[in-house]
């Protein structure tokens, strides 16, 4: 909270983004725990008693809401659930689209439940954040079927009903943000589609204006909320920025520097660890070399949560992550001018 509100903390904080290795580390399949609120909740606490991160990152994947749309969602046990039939298959019929119910639609109800259950355990002892899943633009995709919404963006013959799509999924997401707040979350993160899948262009015109939407909601509401997004983000950093997201999650792929750069001024940075080259098959060497990297860059003058920046795989070695964590106890310790007492 210290890091949010443009503050010095004690220490560079750690958030794990590791419900699947949660899972795997409690001993439950994917598929049981990532439908169960009370099973989710259980391996978010195993994992915590060996890490003892400061902040969680509690979901049940990227497909909850176009789950709770109506979309049909497949749970394999080796990898995060994935959509199987998106719902709207007809870019006309958006009028047709229900917002979901949280309290209620399925799994909306169960990360609900996992969040209330973790607050009820830790208090305000761990950050807990409760992910609102995907944002406008990713949302739209999981509903619309991904090539199939690519096409619509790239065909651009109807940029009213893209809009309406759009309109429709930050509705939704915003819902599901405030009944997270009500549960007990401390604050909330949406993933985006990144440069990776669609242009700077696109990104500003259809991606932006609906995550200010979202963010300006959020604000109003006094939750803390973040920009979660994969892949090379260096092209739209600075919009990334004028969302009003409170924390911008991103990995190594955008280079720390130019990150530092563009952030600060109320705007805090998770992550920039890799989660998939270092965190999952490097050493606990490459990892120590990485984190002490990523905190000498990004940790002074504060706005920096040390963390991988994207979900770790169920396999994840529990020593690269125990690494991660000690590394930030180790080095990330700040001086009251906030400079690194290490640095
Ligand atoms: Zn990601």
């Amino acid at each position: 909270m210290t890091v949010i509100a443009g503050q010095i903390p004690d220490q560079v904080p750690v958030a794990l983004h590791n419900f699947l290795m949660a899972a795997r580390m409690a001993g439950i399949p994917l598929s049981e725990c990532l439908r169960s609120g009370q099973r989710m909740a259980e391996s978010h606490l195993v994992a915590w008693r060996r890490f003892r991160h400061d902040m969680i990152l509690v979901e049940n994947g990227t497909t909850a809401v176009a789950q709770a749309f109506g979309c049909a969602v497949n749970y394999p046990d080796d990898v995060a659930p994935r959509v199987i039939d998106p719902v709207l298959k007809n870019l006309k019929r958006v009028d047709e689209l229900r917002i979901p119910d949280p309290e209620k639609d399925f799994p909306l109800n169960e990360v609900l439940e996992a969040v209330r259950i973790l607050r009820r355990e830790w208090g305000d002892r761990v950050f807990i954040m409760g992910r609102a899943d995907q944002a406008p633009m990713a949302l739209a995709a999981a509903v619309r079927g991904h090539e199939r919404f690519l096409l619509d963006l790239a065909e651009c013959e109807e940029p009213a009903a893209i809009d309406q799509l759009l309109d429709r999924c930050v509705e939704a997401t915003t819902r599901y943000a405030l009944a997270l707040r009500s549960a007990g979350a401390h604050g909330t993160s949406i993933g985006e589609l990144g440069c990776d899948l669609i242009s700077p262009a696109l990104y500003r015109r259809y991606a932006l204006p609906h995550l200010q939407k979202f963010f300006a909601a959020m604000r109003k509401a006094g939750f803390p909320a973040a920009l979660h997004q994969c892949g090379n983000s260096k092209a739209v950093l600075p919009d990334m920025v004028a969302s009003g997201a409170s924390i911008l999650e991103l990995d190594v792929h955008t280079d720390p520097p130019t990150v530092k750069q563009a952030t600060g001024g109320g705007t805090a940075v998770l992550g920039m660890v890799d989660p998939a080259g270092v965190v999952h098959r490097g050493t606990p060497e490459r990892v120590r070399e990485q984190s002490r990297r990523a905190l000498d860059v990004l940790a002074p003058g504060g706005g920096f949560i040390i963390g991988p920046g994207c979900a770790l795989v169920p396999e994840t070695p529990e020593e690269n992550v125990t690494a991660l964590v000690e590394t930030a106890r180790r080095w990330g310790r700040y001086r009251r001018d906030g400079t690194l007492e290490h640095g």
